[in-house]
């Protein structure tokens, strides 16, 4: 049988690499071997920041070509050598560095490890996981992580880097768990869309963008999930709060962190590091389950748009450019 897919080829002939993205048939036999492995036919996948580098060969994360990028699938399982799936199960597969070392979400099929896996929650289709994807679980994984470390609801919790997917996730999530959120955006036209997400004020990201003047500012966030890394990072922990937690969840301003400790000595502060991807499955369950008990089927569709696999390829620029709003998700197939 064959399937069609997105396959990523690097010419190297060149004084730099070139990687190149064009869709194909693949036949079956062209899957890689795995161990415990699981067959899908892949319904959706998504675009993640992660991807936009792939695609475009930036940051050396593929390895090995030629390649189907994807980091996020979901879709019904076909054959399983696993006793925990069978045919016509719904599954879902973020991280474990699928889409970079491993084939992944830009192809109708797929044949992933069966410990990557979580099934589908109850209630939810493979459009709505892949809605949220590797951004809404890490959003998730952020919030878990800032009540696990004394967050309270009600309290003012910063989110940076709104208009994307991890910053829209977050919202939603935050506001619908009771907490008081504050998104900062650098396109405050999406202002009215972010407070309809639950957002209850709205800054301009320019507030916060700039390395702090002093080590301490005026105390203003209980908590903080940040996905812009940086010196909005380095400006956030001087403004936080006594006791206060940022999530450092991404670098989309920057992977350089330049700070004073005196916000961990004098207010207690603390970075918690969130990693979605080797998030290890006990942990993946739980924080499913969370999103599977608050999500908003009309909330997550506001912030989705839909994209056939002959089109992602061109959506690399614009969310590695920050251009992007909300969540993409690829339909990898004629959905009947
Ligand atoms: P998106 O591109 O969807 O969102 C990033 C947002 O950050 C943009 O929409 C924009 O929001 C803001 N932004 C972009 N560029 C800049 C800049 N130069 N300075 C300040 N703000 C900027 O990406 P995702 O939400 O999918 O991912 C966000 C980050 O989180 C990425 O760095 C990604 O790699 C990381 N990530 C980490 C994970 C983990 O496991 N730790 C998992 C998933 C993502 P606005 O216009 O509203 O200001």
């Amino acid at each position: 049988m064959t399937f069609k897919a997105l396959l990523l080829s690097q010419d190297t002939t060149g004084d730099k690499p070139v990687v190149t993205a064009e869709i194909t048939e693949l036949d079956d036999i062209a899957l890689p071997q795995v161990e415990n492995s699981v067959d899908i036919a892949v319904e959706y996948s998504s675009l993640n920041y992660k991807d936009g580098m792939v695609l475009r060969g930036i940051g050396r994360l593929v390895r090995t070509y030629p390649h189907i990028p994807g980091v996020d699938l979901a879709g019904t399982v076909i054959d399983s050598a696993d006793d925990r799936y069978r045919p016509g199960d719904k599954v879902v597969c973020t991280g474990w560095r699928v889409g970079e070392m491993h084939w992944g979400g830009y192809a109708e099929r797929a044949r992933l490890n069966a410990d990557w896996l979580v099934s589908v929650p109850e209630g939810m289709s493979t459009k709505d996981v892949m809605a949220i994807g590797t951004a809404g679980f890490t959003a998730m994984q952020a919030i878990d992580a800032l009540e696990t470390n004394g967050l309270e609801p009600d309290q003012p919790v910063l989110v940076t880097g709104a208009s994307g997917g991890v910053g829209s996730s977050a919202i939603m999530w935050g506001s619908a768990l009771g907490h008081h959120i504050v998104a900062s955006t650098g396109r405050l036209e999406n202002a009215a869309d972010l407070r309809a997400l639950g957002a209850s004020d709205v800054i301009d990201r320019n507030e916060i963008s700039q390395a702090p003047d002093r080590p301490l500012l005026t105390e203003r966030w209980a908590g903080c999930i940040d996905a812009v890394g940086g010196e909005t990072l380095a400006h956030v922990l001087a403004e936080m709060r006594y006791g206060g937690s940022v999530a450092a969840c991404g670098l989309a301003g920057g992977n350089t962190l330049t700070t004073t400790v005196i916000p961990f000595l004098l207010r207690g502060v603390n970075i918690l590091g969130i990693d979605s991807v080797i998030a290890p499955f006990e942990e993946r369950q739980r924080i499913w389950t969370r999103i599977g008990e608050i999500f908003d089927a009309d909330a997550l569709a506001s912030i989705t748009t839909e994209v056939a696999l002959d089109d992602i390829a061109g959506q690399a620029s614009q969310i590695l450019a920050g251009l992007t709003k909300g969540r993409t998700v690829v339909r990898t197939r004629p959905i009947p």
